[in-house]
């Protein structure tokens, strides 16, 4: 009997012990459960795959391709109708994609040929059918509409133009994802002393005819944000990547707007990431916060490209400079300086899982088909 008490005893302080352990558990226990946030080194850079979805590859040659398997980088060439007909930029991107079926994928244009005519609607579904059929994952609608193309009347032609809207429900029913580059950053319309990005100022000092505030008579900054915004209000469902943060790369907050009104678009960094690092210069938590935000909507990109004139080794080596210093600022908390602008500032040093999101997963999640194991080539009319 007394054994038997015995062993009821020590069997009532087992419980009681245990018991806390069976309730809810304490804010201690929760952070002990909770694993601690990881991050990635500067050194992480060549290990982890990542994606660049906005290069432009116009030649055979294959030393670009060569240096982003170097970096550990795919990338997604993107079409442009601008400089090389479009139909050899398709024929160079095919003929590179055979060559390095894991590393490369596609997006395709149309051009404005025939442009006000009976002839231009069929000419452009069928050449993007065909593309589909070819294998692109996206198409790229450039800064042209917006900012070139005029009607016989002389009025300017916009991307919210009704005469887009079968291309775009094209788009939309064959699953493919837009790619939209329109308008400019904002330094555009600014004087070039008074523009935020050395970048900027070289781009517009060596390419007037888009610099802005030399044509007060075009379209307005404004002009091109509401035209791309009233485009995506009416295709809700279409799926869209805005190019270089949707040419709302001057200030977080307004692209914030923009990814709460429209849950289908994205945006990716191409060629823009300066003009976050120099936002975080002034207010280094308000990016940092935001990134963290819309850590599903940020893809990164850079925009380099190579032509037959482009001096490879030069190319490649900044392309790798840049790509590098993108890196630091994404996963380290260093102290920084770039070319862009004189003030040094902190890196961000995002966790692990957010840097995943947008070297990776989101590159996969908004242009489907950019692994070879997804792609679909089934055209929809
Ligand atoms: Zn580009």
């Amino acid at each position: 009997m007394k054994n038997c008490l015995n062993v009821i005893i020590v069997w009532l302080l087992k419980v009681y012990i245990l018991l806390p352990s069976c309730t809810s558990p304490t804010s201690k226990q929760v952070t002990e459960i909770i694993p601690p946030i990881a991050y990635y080194s500067a050194t992480d850079f060549s290990k982890v795959e990542k994606y660049d979805t906005h290069v432009h590859i116009n030649t055979d040659d294959s030393s670009f391709i060569n240096q982003a398997k170097k970096d550990n980088l795919r990338l997604l060439t993107v079409n442009v109708n601008s400089g090389m007909p479009i139909e050899e930029q398709r024929t160079v991107a095919l003929k590179l994609i055979q060559e390095f079926p894991d590393r490369l994928q596609f997006a395709t244009t149309f051009n404005l040929k025939n442009w006000g005519t009976k002839k231009w609607l069929p000419q452009t579904i069928a050449y993007l059918k065909a593309s589909f059929e070819k294998g692109a994952i996206a198409v790229k609608i450039w800064k042209n509409i917006g900012m070139e193309l005029k009607d016989a009347n002389g009025k300017w032609v916009m991307i919210d133009d009704a005469r887009f809207d079968t291309v775009l429900s094209f788009i939309e029913k064959n699953n493919i994802t837009l790619l939209g580059h329109f308008g400019e950053p904002k330094n555009a319309w600014l004087a070039t002393e008074q523009m935020t990005i050395a970048g900027d100022k070289e781009y517009f000092s060596k390419h007037p005819q888009y610099h802005q505030f030399l044509h007060p008579e075009n379209p307005s900054y404004q002009d091109q944000i509401n035209a791309r915004d009233n485009m995506l209000k009416k295709h809700p469902r279409l799926r869209f990547v805005g190019d270089h943060l949707g040419s709302l790369e001057w200030n977080v907050d307004e692209l914030a707007k923009r990814l709460d009104q429209f849950p289908n678009m994205a945006v990716d960094m191409a060629a823009r990431i300066p003009h976050l690092q120099v936002q975080s210069v002034k207010n280094w938590q308000k990016v940092h916060d935001f990134m963290i935000k819309y850590q599903d909507r940020l893809i990164y990109a850079t925009d380099h490209g190579v032509d037959a004139k482009s001096k490879f080794f030069e190319v490649n080596k900044e392309a790798h400079t840049v790509r590098m210093s993108d890196w630091k600022f994404f996963v380290t908390s260093e102290v920084m300086t770039v070319p862009d602008f004189s003030e040094t500032f902190e890196g961000l040093k995002l966790p692990k899982e957010v840097i995943d999101k947008i070297y990776h997963t989101n590159a996969e999640k908004w242009f489907p088909g950019i692994t070879m194991a997804e792609k679909k080539i089934t055209v929809n009319l």
